[in-house]
């Protein structure tokens, strides 16, 4: 096989889809961008994407134009199968190449088949195209254990608080370590603390499995949906309060958090403001963690080749 990116290359993060939902195209969402999630992760020689939200079309038209010459492999990690994780998937060029090699991997949910489900959505009346006509190399796999390989990227996965349940994934390779939590709910410290009908050890942090999970990652990307003021009317809704998150992400000695799956509501300026205030939450907490919003289009590449963390997706 020959690909264009190989392990000397720096651990690229690359944000293509960053709202939660719904696409949200428009004036009020261009700068944060309103394609559905979708992150490529370049890593140990592995090209790996964290789901095929809508955002996912604009990257397969990447690839093919990286790859126009040679054939490309790439890895889909689902998080879980709502809309905004997998509509992107029937838009994805290089699916249509035959020397293409896409690897789907989701978690082996009950009653419900990964292959099935994308093989469904494509089907008529839904799309013109069935799956079938993919004719790159595709497989899909449900994994059911806790961690495995892609190559020698080392992946964890981490059950995540949602609605049908969703996966979270950790990945490592040479020291570096980024984590993606795109729609969980952690336990409210908020209502843990306002609420005294739910009991909790006092020594015990209820997030400590999510703590422990994003531990020393250089970056972590997770689901910061709601503030404070929104989370009470949306609890139960499988997505997590800023602050919640910023608390667990400085728990964990994260180095730099990218709130992610953008509420449809949410414009720009509230994002940024979101943002702002989640960075001051961060530093009232003693934290160095850096605390910026996902951006869609944004890169960052991480370890020594270019330096840590250089990229410009902190947000004001
Ligand atoms: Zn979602
Ligand atoms: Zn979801």
């Amino acid at each position: 096989m020959s690909t264009v990116y190989d392990q000397e290359d720096p651990v690229i993060v690359r944000f293509w889809g960053v709202r939660g939902s719904i696409p949200t195209p428009g004036p009020l969402t261009a700068a944060y961008g309103g394609n559905t999630s979708c992150v490529e992760l370049r890593m140990g020689g592995e090209i790996i994407v964290l789901d095929a939200g809508t955002g996912i079309r604009l990257l397969g038209a990447a690839l093919a134009e990286e790859f126009a010459s040679s054939e490309v492999l790439v890895s889909l990690l689902v998080s879980h199968t709502h809309w905004d994780h997998i509509q992107g998937l029937p838009f994805f060029g290089p699916a249509y190449r035959s020397q293409n090699r896409v690897r789907i991997y989701g978690y082996q949910e009950e009653n419900c088949r990964l292959e099935q489900i994308l093989t469904d959505q494509m089907e008529s009346p839904h799309f013109p195209i069935p799956m079938h006509k993919m004719v790159a190399d595709i497989s899909v796999t449900e994994f059911s254990s806790k961690a495995f390989m892609l190559g020698e990227v080392s992946v964890c996965t981490q059950r995540l608080n949602h609605p049908g349940g969703a996966t979270g994934y950790r990945l490592s390779w040479n020291g570096l370590v980024v984590v993606y939590l795109p729609d969980n709910e952690p336990v409210s410290y908020l209502e843990l603390k306002s609420s005294p009908s739910v009991s909790a050890e006092p020594d015990l942090d209820p997030n400590q499995e999510l703590i422990d999970f994003v531990r020393g990652a250089d970056v972590a990307i997770m689901d910061g949906q709601y503030d404070a003021g929104e989370y009470p009317s949306h609890i139960g809704w499988g997505h997590g309060c800023v602050d919640d998150v910023v608390r667990i992400a400085v728990a964990g000695g994260v180095k730099q958090l990218f709130l992610f799956h953008h509420d449809p509501c949410h414009d720009d300026a509230w994002v940024e403001a979101r943002t702002a205030k989640a960075a001051g939450l961060a530093k009232s907490l003693g934290s160095g963690l850096r605390v910026c919003a996902a951006r869609e289009g944004e890169a960052l590449a991480l370890g020594s080749v270019l330096g840590e963390s250089s990229q410009g997706a902190e947000s004001a």
